[in-house]
């Protein structure tokens, strides 16, 4: 069972009377073996992508500063944030300035995942007990990224970092560079600009 008060952190920064974003009150109870994952791009006071899977019934977080690559020789930074909603996955639009990541968020990419990282005897760790042991495995079913990628803990704490790396294997390309090339929504084919215009309209 989650814990009460599991997405405090998430409540506690956004004001949900002035920004879209879900409130998201209640873990997933339901399709809980449908591991999902989601990467929102997020024009933000800086442009980053945010890498979200859901474990344990919410989208543990990590903030890209320079978004995933395809290449295995290419190590990304990604620093934790909070746990967020499992609703979130669906959330495009914008949040509004001077709120918490006031700006665009876009769908980047998203679909499943199958945890890829096991025990000595050939059981695979529950992605939870991955996370905690900072070390995590695991292979992405979108529709840009495809294939193994790894997670690792460089620095735990308030500030926690990790490192985010594409696998060696057949969907590795390091020609592919799909943060730049890639630049419309999975979920609704938009630009940045035509979520940003449209979201004005709404208004
Ligand atoms: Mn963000």
């Amino acid at each position: 069972m989650a814990d009460k008060g599991f997405l405090k952190k998430y409540h506690e920064k956004r004001d949900f009377d002035i920004s879209s974003e879900p409130f998201g009150d209640e873990a997933k109870k339901k399709d809980e073996d449908k591991q999902i994952f989601v990467i929102q791009k997020h024009d933000a006071s800086n442009l980053h992508f945010d890498f979200r899977l859901l474990v344990d019934g919410v989208l543990k977080s990590w903030a890209v500063p320079k978004g995933p690559s395809t290449d295995p020789d290419v190590k990304r930074l990604a620093v934790r944030t909070e746990d967020h909603p499992v609703r979130y996955a669906d959330f495009e639009g914008v949040i509004p300035e001077g709120q918490y990541g006031g700006g665009t968020v876009m769908v980047w990419d998203a679909g499943t995942y199958e945890n890829d990282r096991k025990d000595d005897d050939g059981n695979l760790i529950p992605m939870g007990q991955q996370l905690e042991d900072g070390h995590s495995t695991f292979i992405l079913n979108g529709k840009k990224l495809k294939g193994g990628y790894t997670l690792i803990r460089t620095q735990k704490g308030d500030n926690e970092k990790w490192l985010l790396k594409k696998v060696e294997d057949d969907k590795a390309d390091a020609r592919r560079n799909p943060v730049s090339t890639e630049n419309k929504s999975v979920l609704t084919g938009r630009t940045m600009e035509q979520i940003k215009k449209e979201s004005r309209k709404n208004d």
